[in-house]
């Protein structure tokens, strides 16, 4: 059996009682602008290859009219190509501490948008910033 593209996917009943769920919790309105009279979307909050559409966590779903779910898709993109950029252990360090400074490194770092070079590639380096 050939596998299903992801478009097929969103035909599949699980999904469409899923969505209607995650729309009826959100009174058929959109979350972010509140809109009731636009198309509304059901927007997943991340992506993971091992989940089907429909398996995803409720707290990771959410109605948004077709406008906001663009603008919500750029943001995600956004911040994620940021978290690209993060040497991987302070990826790690973020993780396995519950230590506010590192913490609101990573939080200065993603909202540090005037600066696409800082040196967060080098560890030491990002360590003499924090340190500021
Ligand atoms: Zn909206």
């Amino acid at each position: 059996m050939a596998r299903k593209t992801y478009y097929e996917k969103l035909k599949d009943p699980r999904w469409q009682k899923k969505r209607l769920e995650v729309m009826k919790a959100a009174s058929f309105k959109c979350q972010v602008c509140g809109a009731e009279d636009k198309t509304l979307n059901v927007h997943h909050g991340y992506y993971s290859r091992s989940l089907e559409p429909w398996e995803y966590p409720d707290n990771t779903l959410w109605c948004l009219c077709e406008e906001c779910h663009k603008e919500t898709q750029d943001c995600l993109e956004f911040i994620q190509r940021r978290i690209g950029a993060i040497h991987p252990q302070l990826l790690q360090q973020f993780i396995e501490s519950r230590s506010l400074g590192v913490i609101r490194g990573f939080n200065d770092f993603l909202f540090a948008w005037e600066c696409d070079t800082l040196c967060v590639m080098d560890p030491d380096c990002y360590e003499q910033q924090e340190s500021k």
